[in-house]
């Protein structure tokens, strides 16, 4: 580590850091012979930190494959990613699961949440599965739910949300272990426009105040204005920076 005093240190710390995301001549085919899905076929980019990336492309272009593998959901054929520093091949079934569990944060189109549970419990999931105290818990989900909005829903179960505000509760639940990363599978796919610019505008606003970085995919040009960058990806590759 270099010494590094005066008012630029805090941006050279992170340069020094590197970016949230790298992704290198990655490569991921499903099915093998003349049946094979080259879904991605050489992608290189990088996210850095702090950035809302929108992933754009349409329906069977590899948004999904790719956003799985960078968040350690499934692997490479070829390539390397890094997410926050770390190289994903360097991790074993364990690391995988800390990054999951600690360092990445995951939307989906589907919302994905516990029909069971309610949005508080909901939200608390991740901090159960990393055994955080029942008070820190509860502190921070009583945040969470403010910071999404729904202060007085905390008790209501998923099936008792609209749509909109089982989105709100799930990325909540993305932000609960402070992740690095958030990473959102179209996120607004469920939603009609004006829910779906809502839940972008909070994606925006949290990825300021939390300062988290995001990749989020999305066919939705309509929401596509909010990123700090856009990157296309076409037949698997990426066609537009
Ligand atoms: P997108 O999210 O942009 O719609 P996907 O990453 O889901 O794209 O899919 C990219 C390509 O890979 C498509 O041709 C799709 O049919 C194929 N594909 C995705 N998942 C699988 C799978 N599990 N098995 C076989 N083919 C798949
Ligand atoms: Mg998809």
């Amino acid at each position: 580590m270099t010494e590094s005093t005066g008012a630029g240190a805090a941006v050279l710390d992170q340069d020094d850091r590197g970016p949230m995301v790298l992704v290198r001549d990655l490569h991921r085919s499903y099915g093998t012979g003349a049946a094979a899905v080259h879904a991605l076929r050489g992608v290189s980019f990088e996210v850095r930190r702090g950035e809302l990336v929108a992933l754009k492309g349409r329906s069977g272009s590899g948004k999904t494959t790719l956003l799985n593998l960078v968040g350690g959901l499934d692997q490479p054929d070829r390539g390397r990613i890094e997410v926050d520093g770390l190289a994903l091949a360097d991790l074993d079934e364990d690391g995988l699961l800390e990054l999951r569990r600690d360092r990445v944060g995951f939307v989906f189109q589907s919302f994905g949440l516990i029909p069971i549970l309610t949005a508080a419990e909901n939200i608390g999931v991740p901090m159960r599965l990393r055994k955080t105290p029942v008070r820190t818990r509860e502190e921070r989900v009583e945040l969470l739910l403010g910071l999404v909005g729904l202060e007085g829903h905390a008790k209501q179960r998923p099936g008792e949300l609209s749509g909109g505000q089982q989105q709100r509760v799930a990325i909540a639940r993305a932000l609960a272990n402070k992740p690095a990363l958030l990473i959102a599978d179209e996120p607004t796919g469920q939603l009609d426009a004006e829910t779906g610019l809502a839940v972008m505008e909070l994606l925006r606003a949290v990825v300021r105040s939390e300062r988290v970085t995001a990749l989020v995919a999305t066919h939705d040009p309509a929401l596509l204005g909010l990123a700090d960058r856009v990157l296309e990806l076409g037949d698997g590759e990426i066609i537009e920076r």
